[in-house]
């Protein structure tokens, strides 16, 4: 028997069954097997959130930071404590492989700590005014917040919606995603256990558009929170504009990778291979376009193909796999669409460019060279692994193919040149750009996009600010 826990919601410290609720059924994507029912919440479930929210949001903004870090630390200590068996859970679900999804537990612990400390830095400020006179500015928290987190990274993204409002005194109702619900009930339990409220944290599921519009329809909930596609998101910042709602919206990416003559080709590929495979290509940041100068464009396409045709692709817990099956059958189902419309226009397919095998959602790593720029898979984020590497002829139409799309979320360079560093970052329509390095996150550095990627940040003290409202008090 599958070791996977029963399914619940978390209302008002209650774990709520499904009872005579409807239910989703939660799938292994590595087997297809179904390892449980969720509940899925109807407008009752709802409305008892929102009052518990408020109601935890009144209690909790008069908290002392200290105790509120004091949660954050002792559920920090908890996940570390259950990180096998949080990294298991998260594995079974959404199909990544064991090493990914215990990096993502530790990326939890590593950003409550953080929050730990910095809420407890939260500072106003006075201004300078006449004798008898004073006027001050000072933070408090936005609110209670209606979260919504995707399947890509089941235990980091809830760790993101919770973490920056409870350090900064808000309420959150979280919506995880129906495919991968344990995890993200995992991290709210471990915030719980360290003495959460359960009026401040609680998590829904239900069907997406039915939960988002009743949430953002409330005058309760004062601010939204979320990850996914740029359509959903556009919609939902609609509805959140009908109650002048703040918005943190991080959205789609289509990851340009800038490499210049200069670099040492294999370096760069021994380190943008893998990172473009992880999580099976299904990160917002994923490097997808790789932008090559023609001098080395044919020995890094080869290299690529090289490395991606040897990646071990199966089961995720099982030793020795680096790439696990796509999350869901829809992902899957995208790449032959997006591949095959892209190979009967003229791309030329280097490796996979197929499913792999007849059970779970296996897709190979795809490797597409000389890709036309009128492709769907050119302007659609693939979120899949597929690497698209195409020959550029200097700097300037490098940059141009980076800006070319209304996305912008993470983009990167490769090149010896200092200068051409400066200044190649600088002209990258992004919210961050990766020099020389795949690694552009942190607990305590500013993730979020330009253009159609979003707006307002995660992670670091932005995303602690972005859960708060400035108030500036003048006394005569
Ligand atoms: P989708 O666009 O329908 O859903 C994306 C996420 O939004 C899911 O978690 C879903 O539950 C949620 N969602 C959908 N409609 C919603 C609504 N009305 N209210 C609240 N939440 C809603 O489709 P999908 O098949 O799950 O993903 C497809 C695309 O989404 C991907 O190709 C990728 O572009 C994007 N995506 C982005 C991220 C990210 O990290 N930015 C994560 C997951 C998916």
């Amino acid at each position: 028997m599958i070791d996977y826990p029963s399914l619940h919601m978390l209302i008002d410290g209650e774990r709520v069954a499904a009872g005579d609720r409807r239910v989703h059924r939660v799938v292994n994507p590595a087997t297809e097997e179904i390892l449980g029912e969720l509940p899925l919440s109807g407008a009752a479930d709802l409305d008892r959130a929102l009052a518990a929210a408020q109601r935890g949001f009144v209690c909790w903004q008069g908290t002392p930071a200290s105790e509120r870090a004091a949660v954050l630390t002792g559920a920090a200590r908890l996940m570390l404590e259950r990180k096998e068996a949080i990294a298991r859970i998260a594995t079974l679900e959404q199909g990544k492989t064991l090493a990914e999804t215990r990096i993502e537990v530790m990326m939890n612990v590593g950003l409550f700590h953080f929050y730990a400390g910095e809420c407890q830095r939260v500072y106003g400020r006075q201004l300078v005014r006449p004798a008898g006179m004073r006027s001050t500015v000072t933070y408090e928290p936005v609110g209670p917040v209606a979260a919504f987190a995707p399947w890509n990274f089941p235990i980091g993204n809830p760790g993101r919606k919770l973490g920056a409002p409870i350090a900064a005194g808000c309420s959150v109702i979280l919506k995880p995603p129906e495919e991968a619900p344990a995890s993200a009930l995992a991290v709210l339990q471990c915030l719980l256990d360290a003495g959460l409220p359960g009026d401040v944290g609680q998590i829904v599921f239900g069907v997406p558009d039915e939960v988002s519009r009743h949430l953002l329809a409330s005058p309760v909930i004062r601010k939204l929170s979320f990850t996914g596609s740029t359509t959903v998101g556009k919609h939902l910042a609609r509805l959140a504009a009908d109650d002048c709602k703040r918005t943190t919206m991080e959205l789609g990416g289509h990851g340009p990778v800038l490499v210049f003559d200069d670099v040492d080709v294999d370096r760069v590929l021994d380190t943008v291979v893998p990172h473009k495979y992880r999580n099976a290509g299904q990160v917002c940041v994923s490097p997808t376009r790789f932008v090559v100068e023609e001098g080395i464009f044919e020995r890094f396409r080869d290299g690529f193909i090289e490395r991606a045709s040897k990646i071990p692709v199966g089961n995720g817990l099982e030793d020795g796999v680096q790439m696990g099956p796509m999350a869901n059958p829809r992902r899957p189902e995208a790449m032959d669409r997006l591949v095959g419309e892209a190979v009967a226009s003229g791309a030329a397919l280097g490796c996979g460019g197929q499913r792999i095998g007849n059970r779970g959602f296996f897709y190979a790593p795809t490797v597409l060279s000389n890709v036309p720029a009128d492709c769907a898979i050119m302007t659609e984020e693939p979120f899949g692994p597929v690497a698209l590497i195409n020959a550029f002829a200097d700097e300037a139409a490098m940059v141009a193919e980076a800006n070319r799309l209304p996305y912008g979320l993470a983009a990167y360079v490769w090149t010896k040149d200092a200068e051409r560093q400066r200044r190649v970052a600088r002209a990258v329509e992004a919210g961050m750009v990766g020099v020389n390095t795949t690694m552009i996150g942190g607990a305590d550095a500013p993730f979020g996009g330009v253009k159609w990627s979003g707006h307002g940040h995660e992670d670091g003290t932005e995303g602690l600010m972005a859960c708060m409202v400035l108030k500036a008090i003048h006394e005569g």
